[in-house]
């Protein structure tokens, strides 16, 4: 018996049942003008962009490859800070930091900013470097449940603070690989 399973209404995974919630041709729509946005504001700058792992995976390949114009450098770091469905505040690890960052316009790559805790850390980590700026980029934001005050420059999409997969989201280690966002069906609702 597979641990996921898909009825393409419905996804299993573990004990949590999960239903569509945005199609893979929305979310692709969304990161494609979201480009466009990071082209304008980075056109001539020659960014590095720094992927979250694992998650952000998808919207990093999504993202760069909808702007084939833009000069730019892609690196990945990763973290350590989330245990089942929700948040548990505490990142523990920066793995994988060694580009040189003075002088350069970096863009941190996150797949979905929640409380925040994550980009934070990261942020710190990346100032010490002296870049000439930092930036974030997430494919999706839940404004309800964040709790910094550094602004999230460019978003692809807000969603409502729910737990989500898919497109390199993923439930305890299973799921990336579903197209498209889907949500958590709140047993108790
Ligand atoms: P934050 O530090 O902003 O609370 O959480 C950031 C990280 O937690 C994300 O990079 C992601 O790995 C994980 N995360 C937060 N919300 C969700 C969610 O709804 N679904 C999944 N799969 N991961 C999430």
């Amino acid at each position: 018996m597979p641990e996921t399973s898909s009825d393409r209404t419905k996804v299993r995974s573990h004990d949590k049942e999960f239903a569509p919630f945005i199609s893979a041709e929305e979310l692709d729509a969304a990161i494609k003008r979201l480009a466009l946005e990071v082209r304008t504001a980075y056109m001539g700058k020659r960014p590095l962009f720094v992927g979250v792992l694992n998650g952000a995976y998808y919207f990093a390949a999504r993202l760069l490859e909808a702007m084939p114009e833009l000069e730019c450098e892609i690196t990945f770091v990763k973290v350590a800070s989330y245990i089942g469905t929700s948040s548990s505040g505490n990142v523990t690890q920066l793995i994988g930091l060694h580009e040189r960052m003075e002088e350069r316009h970096v863009v941190v790559l996150e797949d979905i900013v929640d409380t925040g805790n994550t980009v934070a850390h990261i942020l710190d980590a990346l100032k010490e470097h002296h870049p000439a700026s930092v930036a974030i980029a997430t494919m999706l934001f839940k404004p309800e449940a964040y709790r910094h005050d550094l602004p999230i420059a460019h978003v692809a999409l807000r969603i409502p603070n729910a737990f989500v997969i898919g497109s390199g989201l993923d439930h305890d280690g299973l799921c990336r690989n579903l197209p498209g966002i889907w949500r958590i069906i709140d047993e108790h609702a």
